[in-house]
C-alpha cells in the first residue's frame, strides 16, 4: 500500500508548461507563478510567458501578456486551460455588444411594462455599433 500512495512528481516538460507551443512564447518573459493561488488543474503551470496569438474577431496578431496570465489565473481564478482569443479593442468591443444583448434580454422578460426602454435602447445599439442585435433585425 506504501509504494501506490505516493503520486508522481509533476515538473513542466523541459521547464515548459503543456500550456504554451514554444513557437508562440517569449522565453525571456518569465513570470514566476504562484501555484497555490491557481484554480485546480492536475498540472499547475509554474512560469507564464508572453503568448502570441491572432485575434479572433479583427485578425491581427498580439499578445498574451504574462502578467495578464498571472491575474487571469491566480487573481481572478480563471481555469488555466481558459485562453485569450480576443485582442483588447476587440474584447471591449465584444463585452460591450455581449453587455447590449443581455440587458435587452432582461427587459423583454417584461415586454408590454419595458417596452420604451427597449425602442431606446436598440436605438442607442444600432447606432454605437451599426447593427442590431440578431433577435431585433428586421
Ligand atoms: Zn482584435
Amino acid at each position: 500500500m506504501e509504494k501506490s500512495q505516493s503520486l508522481p512528481e509533476f515538473k513542466s516538460a523541459s521547464n515548459l508548461s503543456w500550456r504554451y507551443s514554444q513557437d508562440r512564447i517569449d522565453l525571456q518573459s518569465g513570470v514566476k507563478a504562484d501555484i497555490s493561488k491557481q484554480s485546480y488543474c492536475p498540472v499547475p503551470v509554474e512560469v507564464y510567458y508572453n503568448e502570441s496569438f491572432t485575434c479572433l474577431d479583427c485578425g491581427e496578431e498580439t499578445v498574451f501578456t504574462a502578467l495578464e496570465q498571472k491575474h487571469w489565473y491566480e487573481d481572478l481564478e480563471f481555469n488555466l486551460s481558459s485562453q485569450r482569443i480576443r485582442c483588447k479593442k476587440c474584447q471591449v468591443a465584444y463585452k460591450q455588444t455581449q453587455d447590449g444583448q443581455n440587458q435587452i434580454c432582461m427587459l423583454t422578460i417584461n415586454y408590454d411594462k419595458n417596452k420604451n426602454k427597449i425602442c431606446q435602447h436598440l436605438k442607442a445599439v444600432e447606432k454605437a455599433y451599426g447593427f442590431l442585435p440578431l433577435p431585433f433585425r428586421k
